[in-house]
């Protein structure tokens, strides 16, 4: 029998069922639509949630699921069964909400240009707290954003974006980038960037490619703000830097 690794975000336990109740990003939802979905041999089943809303409660977790952080940034932009689940630790199988599960709501498609883009719209997370849209094109390259001669990459799968990263950060004493290690799920220190290289049919591309709106919402730069500011965040990581 093989082991699976489970994917997405782990939320917690049904307090019912005691099984793991996990978010994934889910292609073509937006808003606050929500679905939810098991396989037949699936022992945990998932949640499909928006982009924005993955991205948000990553932070989420980094903040040790803050009420705080749930009531102001997170709360407005999950749907119902995540509420649910955040409010009283019970997975939409033993606690099914009233709204259909599945949406024939489609997000319209944009047309994919034949052209990659020369500039693409990339998100520079840094490790202060601010996070902004910068262009990068083969003439403005990561390491020259990033200010460094050495950059290594982690390719986020569930996001299918790129996070650059200074290696030299990690050695000189650059503060942890919290949300940046969050994607990475291991240490980071100093500024990062998250570029994409899928189209908006989410094909993988041999270039650059646009960030889509969800990495650009005021709401998760609220978020990244928070993670990366957090005391606590922070003094955990510098406890495990490798
Ligand atoms: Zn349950």
């Amino acid at each position: 029998m093989s082991t699976k690794i489970p994917a997405g975000l782990i939320l917690g336990m049904c307090v019912l069922c005691s099984h793991e109740f996990r978010v994934l990003t889910a292609v073509n939802h937006s808003g606050d639509e929500e679905f939810w979905f098991a396989g037949r041999e699936d022992i945990h089943p998932f949640l499909g949630i928006s982009k924005l809303t993955y991205l948000l409660t990553l932070g989420w977790l980094v903040l040790g699921k803050s009420k705080d952080a749930w009531n102001t940034i997170v709360k407005s932009h999950a749907g119902i069964d995540l509420r649910e689940f955040a409010q009283s630790s019970t997975c939409p199988n033993c606690f099914p909400s009233v709204v259909p599960s599945r949406s024939s709501k489609k997000t319209p498609q944009r047309d994919i240009d034949v052209d990659p883009p020369a500039k693409v719209q990339s998100l520079l997370i840094k490790s202060n707290g601010d996070a902004k849209r910068v262009l990068v094109s083969e003439k403005k390259s990561a390491s020259e954003i990033l200010k460094c001669a050495d950059v290594e990459y982690f390719y986020d799968r569930e996001n299918g974006v790129f996070v650059y990263y200074s290696l030299d950060a990690a050695q000189e004493s650059e503060l942890p980038n919290v949300y940046g290690s969050a994607l990475c799920n291991s240490y980071i220190a100093g500024d990062c960037l998250v570029i994409s290289d899928l189209d908006s049919g989410l094909n993988r591309r041999s270039e650059y490619m646009n960030l889509t709106d969800d990495w650009f919402d005021p709401a998760i730069l609220k978020m990244i703000q928070r993670c990366n500011t957090d005391a606590d965040a922070r003094a955990f990581l510098q406890q495990h830097k490798p």
